[in-house]
């Protein structure tokens, strides 16, 4: 019945003929895919330029001050939003025992999950894009500081001004948090339309800080639908476009030479015989899209970048594999787009992401709900590090990528093979240090139990 269906002009029938993974993907099974179209960075047309990313390192080096003031949190780090980058050899060894699978080269974790102000990935892209515009607001009415002293944002006066503009997003959660939190410190009216994913302690929290938010029975397409709709209405709303943003992709982007800096304060060597693998949970796709994106350009075809979704969730892999990008949903494939990695709850991917990164992506894989939890448990008992579920899907890149006969195939085709001894590999750790205490002790407790289960 389902199978006769129709989808951009073909049955589903035709589509699992042409990519025999989508009868998996189907299934909810876990996944590895290589990206055919992967290239060398030199044929690739770089529609978002270094020079835009470099401008966007510029506008946060400029709202520094202000961050310092507004929070206080991030004084030591002089108001930049930066996360540490740790080893975590611990788990490379659970992680090998676990899956039987030895992980030559070193295990880095780099934990967006600490992010000041937003504890999660969103307080680079959801952060940079409200101060964007408010900068381009205080311009139109003649109130960039002369100085040069963005600490005035934080003053009563630049408030008032805000305060008679809004700012709307939809979100599956964790944008929310980072655009609510940001826009109502600088004085925005901001309103958060939630997907049925969100979780409760995160609409709680927003609405603390008196952030409207409005709650939707539906999935996050509806969400972001409807935040838009609300900004047309009104000339003074801004709309957060989390499908299609450049200012957020570019905001994520920054942090690869921030990384980059920090690679080379740890004497962490990344060229031709140390390559770099990056393993990025992906939900629309900004997020990993900018890192990615932003990391290719700073290492070229020295990194080799990975996405990873829920097996529930899997929009950009479909949107890549088959190039209908934000043409297709997965539940034009039966996927149901139900997911406790509520950050990655996504049925249809970012097309402009998608363009952007379709020679530049090195693969994607899926990852069970069940798995997230299990390595949610064993991260925070091998390294005391505690992360949301969604936070998890890049822990098993390595092994996926060693273990995997498509994977060994992409080691072989670029000659990676002999340099795996030298290879770094980082998971990005996307969110979590504002998941309250006893939220954590359920998700600890379902690892637990999904790993007694399946002895
Ligand atoms: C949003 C989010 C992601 C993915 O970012 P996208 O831009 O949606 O692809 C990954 N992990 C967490 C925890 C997130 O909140």
């Amino acid at each position: 019945m389902e199978n006769r269906m129709i989808v951009a002009g073909k049955s589903i029938e035709q589509w699992k003929r042409e990519y025999p993974l989508l009868s998996e993907m189907m299934a909810t099974k876990e996944v590895f895919w290589t990206n055919p179209g992967y290239a060398p960075i030199a044929c690739a047309a770089l529609s978002v330029t270094a020079e835009e990313i470099h401008e966007a390192e510029e506008r946060l080096r400029r709202f520094a001050p202000f961050i310092q003031r507004a929070f206080p949190e991030t004084a030591e780090a002089g108001g930049l939003i930066e996360s540490p980058l740790v080893s975590i050899g611990k788990m490379q060894s659970e992680l090998a025992a676990r899956f039987a699978q030895e992980i030559p080269g070193r295990l880095l974790l780099k934990c967006d999950s600490h992010l000041p102000i937003a504890g999660s990935i969103k307080a680079r892209g959801g952060i940079y894009e409200v101060l964007a515009h408010a900068e381009d607001l205080a311009r139109k009415h003649g109130l960039l500081p002369a100085d040069g002293d963005y600490a005035v944002f934080a003053s009563d006066s630049y408030r008032e001004l805000f305060s008679r503009y809004s700012i709307a997003v939809g979100s599956t959660g964790n944008l929310g948090l980072s655009i609510g939190i940001i826009s109502a410190k600088l004085g925005f009216r901001v309103t958060v339309h939630m997907s049925a994913d969100a979780k409760a302690w995160k609409k709680e929290l927003l609405r603390a800080k008196g952030v409207q938010v409005i709650e939707y029975q539906s999935d996050y397409g509806k969400a972001v639908e409807e935040g838009r709709k609300q900004a047309e209405a009104d000339p003074n709303c801004y709309f957060i476009d989390d499908e299609n943003s450049r200012r957020l992709f570019l905001g994520y982007a920054v942090a690869a030479r921030r990384l980059q800096k920090q690679l080379e304060e740890q004497q962490v060597v990344v060229d031709s015989e140390h390559p770099l693998f990056v393993y990025l949970p992906c939900g629309v796709g900004g997020g990993p899209g900018g890192v990615a994106y932003g990391l290719k350009l700073v290492y070229g075809d020295h990194v080799h970048c990975f996405f990873a979704e829920p097996t529930h969730s899997p929009c950009m892999l479909l949107g890549l594999m088959t190039g209908l990008h934000d043409q297709v949903a997965v539940q034009d494939f039966g996927i149901d787009n139900r997911t406790e990695a509520d950050g990655l709850a996504v049925g249809r991917p970012s097309r402009f992401v998608g363009k952007v990164m379709e020679s530049l992506l090195s693969g994607v894989y899926t990852v069970a709900d069940e798995e997230l939890y299990r390595l949610l448990r064993a991260l925070r008992d091998s390294e005391s590090v505690r992360l949301e579920p969604s936070a998890l899907a890049g822990m098993p890149g390595p092994v996926r990528l060693l273990a995997h006969a498509a994977g060994q195939r992409y080691i072989d085709q670029h000659g990676l093979a002999g340099k795996l001894a030298n290879a770094t590999h980082i998971v990005w750790a996307t969110g979590g240090s504002l998941v309250p205490a006893h939220i954590q002790e359920e998700y600890y407790a379902k690892g637990l139990q999904y790993d007694q289960s399946s002895i």
